[in-house]
């Protein structure tokens, strides 16, 4: 999570899927929201591989393989600690590979512009409402008939994978492969998820910052962090943000909870 003191603590977590028990690092000096980000991810793809592997014992098979991008043409929601943090790996690439994410960055903005699209990603990035349904979906929609790659996606590779946002982290499908040609279709079976990371990190920076929840389309991510580079730089108590954002993660699997003990089977 960062240099100086640590303290460690074990975390236990209940998930519809199951219990994860971790200990975890976290800095007791005042560190920047990012710090964080790799922590969350760690948990949600210990809870995941839990989910994943209920499953795998009730016999159903996870689709997804290497080399199989079909959800890599949909919106990724970004929460804004995810942005900083991909500006912070950003900054750690060489300056080859920045320059040819760049150019690709660059050539998605220009088609998301000529498709009209651009301008309402801007629009709901920086919105000061609470993100709804009803504005995002037909986003999402439009965004997913361009049928366009990821920026971030060459040859069916994630070009950034190590550092690639939770969304993509936490999509995986039981249904066949082939279904994914369409994902907006209900015969698409998204893995159930217990926690949703951006959804946690998105909560917590509201919190910390008395601003909404915030979705930041992936091809805006870099020019957003860009934008906010003064919030980028605040800082918090490791321990607070730990706590905080622990907070956000139970209401979410408690919520989970509800939501499939309400779910007839
Ligand atoms: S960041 Fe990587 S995994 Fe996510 S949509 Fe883009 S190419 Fe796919």
């Amino acid at each position: 999570m960062g240099s100086g003191t640590v303290e460690h603590f074990e975390i236990s977590l209940n998930t519809p899927a199951g219990r994860i028990t971790t200990g975890i690092g976290v800095p007791t000096g005042s560190v920047p929201i990012a710090s964080i980000v790799p922590l969350l991810r760690g948990l949600g793809e210990q809870v995941q591989a839990l989910e994943q592997e209920q499953l795998t014992a009730s016999g159903q098979v996870i689709s997804c393989r290497k080399g199989c991008s079909a959800c890599c043409r949909m919106l990724v929601p970004v929460s804004a600690p995810e942005a900083f943090a991909l500006a912070q790996a950003f900054e750690r690439y060489d300056e080859a590979t920045r320059k040819a994410l760049t150019a690709r960055l660059e050539a998605a903005k220009q088609r998301l512009s000529e498709a009209g699209l651009w301008q309402r990603l801007t629009e709901l990035s920086e919105s000061h409402e609470p993100p709804s349904d009803e504005a995002i979906e037909p986003v999402n929609r439009d965004y997913y008939a361009l049928r366009m790659a990821c920026p971030f996606l060459e040859n069916d590779t994630c070009l950034i994978y190590h550092d690639r946002p939770s969304a993509c982290r936490e999509l995986t499908v039981t249904s066949p492969a082939a279904l994914c040609d369409n994902l907006l279709s209900p015969a698409v079976r998204p893995v159930p998820l217990s926690v949703r990371v951006s959804t946690a990190l998105g909560l917590l920076w509201a919190e910390l910052t008395d601003t909404v929840p915030r979705l930041i389309p992936l091809p805006l991510a870099l020019d957003w962090a860009r934008t906010h580079a003064e919030e980028r730089r605040r800082e918090w108590p490791g321990t607070t943000l730990l706590d905080k954002a622990l907070d956000k993660i139970w209401r979410y699997i408690s919520q989970e909870f509800q939501r499939r003990n309400s779910t007839p089977s």
